[in-house]
């Protein structure tokens, strides 16, 4: 476990980055992220909403409301450790709903502070929550396929989750809907078995 003193340093460190901004691929940079260093659980979203840009805190928009009764529903009422592939607002997507998909090289840039959090907080279950985290620390592959799996590795497990944003309407299947409470049923297992 981290110390509170590293991990505040830590996130400074990420608060005081431009390097998207400096580079043109967003107006301005607000990196948003937050957790405790005694959390066991780390949840790695795509990127923050726009209403992030003001609250600050990461999932706090409609999205965030849909997976904070996910995490009830899996056992957990005090959001863990939460952050993103890239943590500042991409902007709108240009053409349909939701936010723009950040682009590789704005993933390249962002990668060094997901890894320094992951070397630094060494969660014990690692929660990808939408296609663009599961790709980037699970792999590539359709989410009916991967959501409602499991994947241990040494010193933690990995569970995929579908992105909460109501954007995609992949929740809308019930097959989908299924896969979605046998993720949640495992993160209840694994958030018991880490608070144990
Ligand atoms: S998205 Fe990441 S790399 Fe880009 S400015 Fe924000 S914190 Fe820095």
């Amino acid at each position: 476990m981290p110390s509170a003193r590293d991990l505040g340093a830590l996130h400074a460190e990420i608060r005081g980055c431009t390097r998207c901004a400096d580079a043109g691929f967003i107006p301005r940079a607000f990196p948003v992220v937050e957790g405790r260093s005694t959390d066991r659980i780390l949840i790695v979203g795509q990127a923050p909403g726009e209403i992030e840009l003001t609250t600050g805190r990461p999932f706090s928009g409609r999205a965030g409301a849909e997976l904070r009764r996910w995490l009830a529903e899996a056992g957990i009422e005090d959001p863990p450790y939460r952050t993103s592939i890239t943590k500042c607002f991409p902007g709108k997507a240009a053409t349909g709903p939701g936010d723009r998909r950040p682009s590789p090289p704005e993933i390249a840039l962002c990668a060094p502070w997901l890894e320094r959090e992951l070397a630094l907080m060494k969660p014990r279950v690692l929660v990808l929550v939408g296609s663009l985290a599961i790709e980037r620390l699970w792999g590539k592959g359709p989410l009916g396929t991967i959501v409602g799996r499991i994947h241990r590795e040494p010193g933690r497990v990995l569970i995929p989750l579908p992105h909460p944003s109501g954007a995609s309407r992949w929740l809308n299947d019930p097959a989908n809907q299924a896969l979605l409470r046998r993720g949640l049923a495992h993160l209840r297992r694994e958030s018991r078995r880490v608070h144990a």
